[in-house]
């Protein structure tokens, strides 16, 4: 297993985000977290990334603990976050919000090979790399914001509602690079509310409800279940 989750639990002050969740993302896979608003999806992220402390429970990266790591240390084994909201430097250019996402790294010449990379992945960042990037489309902020988890070389990225906001054509493109990404062998953790855009990317589902498992299951097999569409999906 690439990452697991055992018995984690998240809580801020008294309120209790998440409860006693087990969880596994196997190497090269798409594992999908979905629930509704306030369902525990963002706090199981930031847990996996470091940026909240866990009240119980472990989490292990390539058979290593990183809870209890700083979110920096975290990011340099190898897990990228994609944060809600896309949070990128608003008044700093393309390139220069795509350069922090490698202010770990030492190795400076695969760095500048990486960002040709992302550069052509992403055609218009590129054409736009010295634009400051609040002058960018949600769409395009978004692609910044994967171009910069991507800039730290990571080996599992966490993607917390890549779709939010965005017009279906631009979420069908997203689909579409979340698709590639992965094919080249880098293992996801998608976050949605978007459960039929989630569950047809993934290959394994965990449902939340407020704080709990639900249920989990293949991605397949909870998008033709016509109980779990109803109950838990609402679509
Ligand atoms: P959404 O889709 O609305 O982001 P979510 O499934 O990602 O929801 P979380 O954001 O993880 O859910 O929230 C889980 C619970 O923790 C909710 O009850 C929420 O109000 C609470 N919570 C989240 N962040 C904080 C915080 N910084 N301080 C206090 N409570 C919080």
């Amino acid at each position: 297993m690439l990452l697991e989750m055992k018995d984690v639990s998240v809580s801020y002050g008294k309120v209790s985000a998440v409860r006693n969740l087990s969880l596994n993302v196997p190497e090269g896979g798409i594992v999908t977290i979905i629930g509704g608003n306030g369902a525990g999806k963002t706090s199981t992220l930031r847990a996996m990334s470091g940026m909240v402390p866990l009240v119980g429970g472990e989490i292990s990266f390539r058979g290593e603990r990183i809870d209890g790591l700083t979110s920096d240390k975290i990011v340099a084994k190898g897990i990228a976050h994609v944060p809600e909201g896309r949070r990128i430097f608003p008044d700093m250019t393309v390139e220069e919000n795509l350069r922090t996402g490698a202010f770990l790294r030492r190795d400076k010449a695969a760095v500048e090979t990486d960002l040709e990379s992302v550069f052509t992945r992403f055609p218009r960042l590129k054409e736009r790399r010295r634009q400051m990037a609040k002058t960018m489309s949600g769409g395009e902020q978004q692609m910044l914001a994967i171009g910069r988890a991507l800039m730290s070389a990571p080996k599992l990225l966490l993607m917390d509602e890549p779709s939010m906001g965005l017009a279906p054509v631009i979420v069908e493109e997203i689909a579409v690079i979340i698709e590639e990404i992965n094919a080249q062998g880098l293992s996801v953790v998608l976050v949605e509310q978007n459960a039929e855009l989630a569950l047809e990317l993934a290959d394994h589902a965990y449902v939340l409800e407020a704080g709990n498992l639900a249920l989990e299951g293949p991605a397949d097999e909870l998008h033709g279940n016509e109980h779990v569409r109803a109950a838990y999906l609402g679509i």
